[in-house]
């Protein structure tokens, strides 16, 4: 079996860290007996520069005909003045999501022993952290329509949190689902106290829910959401979400895995899943080696896993890092005194001798 992945680096350290995935992939293939094509193409600033489009029409079609898409990061401070339609985030990333029906985003979130102390919070509190955020990503604030009206020298300005049944559905369904593979727990998380979107989220996860009675369902408010991954994150398995709701509580996780440079995420619902890892270009660090490529690695795993059901494939990359973190190598950003420093390449060389 041969799969077609389309590569698109993107910028600033997303040239640096796509490479170690793909390293990882090719060892995979070779020890599994899977092969790959890998195809690349231009999104974001790198596009604008070569083609002046974000995301320009070929790399579109190039994701169409692939069997997933493996993406590094967009955008950095030099395009961030270009007006907003051509900005790399509004440009490439939107409607990409769009045009291939990646509605669902999947970020799991767990805590390593080995890096329990390289987190800001505390040991205790991070100890059994294990959950995946499913966020919803075609619709809500972003998608709906805004406006603005000058009326007698007084600005207004509007976003509509609009959501239809089937939007909801679909998207609750695949978290039912995954709980359904996990501790099968669902945590519904809206505002339905104030927001009527929030009301059709709710009754639309409760109309659902006799179709999974194997599935323990609560619902939370977002602001309590937002209290309790802090105060008590190993509550959480699968919480699902609209969208502006899961990017946030989505980037507040990720510091339960220590590090941005340490969450995967998948994008799903279409023909092709794009996998990429949660955080940006990071233009500070580009160009050092100093990138943890392991976020990346473990999004080539999710799509072993979502993608192409190679589901051992995927427990051997997630066990070769753990391997890895616990014979204490570390890059710069999960470093810590008595460990061993090593730069992007070397971080994928000792992942590599695990496999
Ligand atoms: P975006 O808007 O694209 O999400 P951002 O401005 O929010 O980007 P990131 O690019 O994610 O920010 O970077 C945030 C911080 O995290 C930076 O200091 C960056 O160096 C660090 N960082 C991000 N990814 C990694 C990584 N893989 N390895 C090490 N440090 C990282
Ligand atoms: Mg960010």
């Amino acid at each position: 079996m041969t799969y077609r992945i389309a590569v698109l680096p993107g910028d600033g350290i997303g040239a640096e860290i796509v490479p170690q995935a793909i390293r990882v992939l090719e060892a995979i293939g070779a020890k599994y007996g899977l092969s790959f094509t890998f195809t690349e193409g231009l999104i974001g600033g790198i596009a604008i520069d070569k083609t002046g489009q974000p995301l320009p029409a070929e790399t579109l079609e190039l994701c169409r005909n692939s069997d997933a898409i493996l993406l590094g990061a967009i955008g950095g401070p030099k395009w961030d003045d270009l007006p907003t339609h051509l900005r790399p985030e509004v440009g490439a990333l939107l409607p990409l999501r769009k045009e291939l029906g990646l509605y669902a985003n999947i970020r799991p979130c767990h805590t390593y022993d080995a890096l329990a102390d390289a987190s800001t919070l505390k040991k205790e509190v991070l100890a059994g952290t294990d959950m995946v955020i499913i966020r919803e990503l075609t619709g809500g604030l972003y998608f709906g329509s805004k406006g603005r009206e000058d009326i007698d020298g007084v600005q207004k300005a509007w976003d509509t949190m609009l959501y239809s049944t089937p939007e909801i559905e679909r998207i609750v369904r695949l978290a039912f689902e995954t709980a359904g593979h996990r501790r099968k727990k669902l945590c519904s998380v809206d505002k339905a106290n104030v927001l009527e979107s929030s009301r059709l989220w709710r009754e639309t996860v409760n109309r659902l829910a006799p179709e999974y009675p194997d599935i323990a369902v609560t619902h939370m408010y977002v602001d309590n959401a937002a209290m309790q991954f802090i105060r008590n994150p190993g509550q959480f398995d699968v919480v699902v979400t609209e969208n502006t709701f899961g990017d946030i509580l989505s980037d507040q996780a990720s510091m339960l895995s220590a590090s941005l440079g340490m969450l995967a995420s998948a994008s799903l619902g279409g023909h092709v899943g794009l996998y990429e890892p949660a955080h940006g270009s990071a233009p500070d660090i580009a160009g050092q080696k100093k990138a943890n490529p392991i976020a990346t690695i473990l999004s080539a795993a999710m799509m072993l896993e979502y993608s192409f059901n190679r589901v051992a494939e995927a427990r051997a990359i997630e066990a070769a890092i753990e391997a890895v973190l616990a014979k204490g190598f570390r890059t710069g950003d999960i470093m810590e005194a008595g460990k061993t420093l090593v730069n992007t390449e070397e971080m994928t060389d000792r992942v590599l001798e695990e496999l």
